[in-house]
C-alpha cells in the first residue's frame, strides 16, 4: 500500500515513506578519511575490521509498530570481540546456526540522532537462518531505544522518524544512513 504523508520536517507530501533505513558503515569507519580507510580497514558487505582491533558485523534492529504487523527497521553495525567475530564468520553458512550458536554480546556501532546517544549501547546479537542478518536487541533497559524496542512505537512516531532520516541534514542523522 502506497500512502501519502504530509512531512513533519519539510511540509511536503511524500508517498511511500520507508520504514527501513540502513547505515552503510560503522560510524567509526564513516568518520575516517579516504586514506585512513584504505590503510586501516578491511571491509566486506557485512563485516568490517579496523586496525585488526575493531570488529564489526551488520544486523537489523527491529522496532515494532503498535497495532500493526509492521516494524521500523534500522540496519546497523555492532562491534564485537574478535572471538565472537570469528565464531560468527565460521558459522556464516552453517544451516541451523540460529539454534546452535549465540546469542552473542556486542555494542552498537552507530549513533541515531533521534535518541540519546546510541553509540556503544550494549546489544544481544541473535543469529538468524543462513542468508538473513542477525537481529540486535538493546540490553540497556533504561535507554529509550530499548524501551521502544520492547514496547513498540506508534505509526505517527515511525512516520516522523522516517521524515527526519529522509532530511538528514535537518534531522541531525549522519549521511551514512540510506533508505
Ligand atoms: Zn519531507
Amino acid at each position: 500500500m502506497i500512502e501519502s504523508y504530509k512531512c513533519a520536517t519539510c511540509g511536503q507530501i511524500h508517498t511511500g515513506l520507508p520504514f527501513s533505513f540502513a547505515a552503510e558503515f560503522p560510524d567509526q569507519y564513516a568518520n575516517m578519511t579516504r586514506d585512513e580507510r584504505d590503510a586501516r580497514a578491511v571491509i566486506g558487505s557485512d563485516q568490517y575490521i579496523i586496525d585488526q582491533l575493531w570488529f564489526f558485523i551488520r544486523g537489523w534492529l527491529e522496532i515494532p509498530i503498535v497495532g500493526s504487523n509492521e516494524v521500523f527497521l534500522w540496519g546497523l553495525w555492532a562491534s564485537v570481540r574478535e572471538e565472537v567475530f570469528d565464531e560468527i564468520s565460521e558459522c556464516w553458512e552453517l544451516v541451523g546456526r540460529e539454534n546452535s550458536r549465540g546469542p552473542f554480546k556486542g555494542r552498537l556501532g552507530n549513533s541515531l540522532a533521534e535518541y540519546p546517544e546510541t553509540l556503544n549501547l550494549k546489544l544481544r546479537i541473535v543469529l538468524q537462518p543462513v542468508g538473513a542478518r542477525p537481529l540486535f536487541v538493546v540490553e540497556e533497559p533504561d535507554h529509550s531505544l530499548a524501551q521502544e524496542q520492547s514496547s513498540g512505537i506508534t505509526r505517527d512516531r515511525a512516520l516522523r522518524m522516517a521524515s527526519l532520516v529522509l532530511h538528514q541534514e535537518r534531522g541531525g542523522f549522519p549521511a551514512n544512513l540510506k533508505g
